[in-house]
């Protein structure tokens, strides 16, 4: 198990599921979203490949995150890449995660993508995975559980909350365009924030 794996099983979780990704956005955006995604990782799975097997976690974040910002030119591109950067912060020197490591790991990206985007829960973004899988993750630190099973508790929580996001209104992104129209799609960055943790966690177990 290493990082520099983890972020190939994630990104080619990502790239397998662009043309899914693509349809969601075309029903409430501009329908580029699984493109967006899918040429960020291939840009970071390139300069990813070519460090050394036992590159840090910490480094390896702050790769993707500045490879997703270089190549994405949608809004997701800088959302996800100042994610990925911040979570480069508490692992920094870190050789093992722990569950309270994963924890902080998930909020400063959460944050990073707050301070960029201004949107809170229940907007209709990614935010409605993410917060959501955070707060299982909380949980599940209180109840004392593995880091595994923190994580599979917050990938339920994601896939609920993209569940969540058909029935409420965008109000941040091109999807708040369309207003009440945007009720009944759920929404494209919830879906792919849910599919990397979801690969995430199946990397793991
Ligand atoms: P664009 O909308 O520029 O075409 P993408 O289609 O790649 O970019 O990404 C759209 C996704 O970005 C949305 O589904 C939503 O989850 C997310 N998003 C848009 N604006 C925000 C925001 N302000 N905060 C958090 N996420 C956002
Ligand atoms: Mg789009
Ligand atoms: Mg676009």
């Amino acid at each position: 198990m290493t990082g520099k794996n983890a972020v190939k099983i994630v990104g080619q979780a990502v790239i397998e599921k662009k043309m899914f990704l693509t349809d969601l956005d075309q029903a409430i955006g501009d329908g580029d979203h699984g493109i967006n995604m899918a040429r960020g990782f291939e840009s970071v799975l390139q300069k990813t490949e070519v460090l050394p097997d036992d590159t840090d976690i910490s480094s390896i974040l702050k790769t993707v995150g500045m490879g997703l910002i270089s190549s994405v030119g949608g809004a997701s591109g800088p959302l996800y890449g100042t994610a990925f950067l911040r979570a480069a912060g508490p692992c920094k020197d870190k050789t093992n995660i722990d569950a309270n490591t994963a924890k902080a790991m998930l909020d400063a990206a959460i944050k990073g993508i707050q301070d960029r985007g201004k949107a809170q829960k229940g907007e209709k973004t990614m935010l409605d995975a993410l917060i959501p899988a955070s707060e299982a993750f909380a949980e599940g630190i209180k109840a004392d559980k593995t880091l595994l099973e923190c994580l599979s508790s917050a990938v339920q929580a994601a896939q609920d909350g993209v569940e969540y996001t058909k029935t409420i209104i965008a109000t941040k992104g091109r999807a708040s365009y369309l207003a009440e129209r945007s009720i009944g799609h759920q929404d494209p960055g919830a879906t792919s924030a849910t599919i990397m943790l979801t690969a995430l966690y199946n990397y793991i177990k």
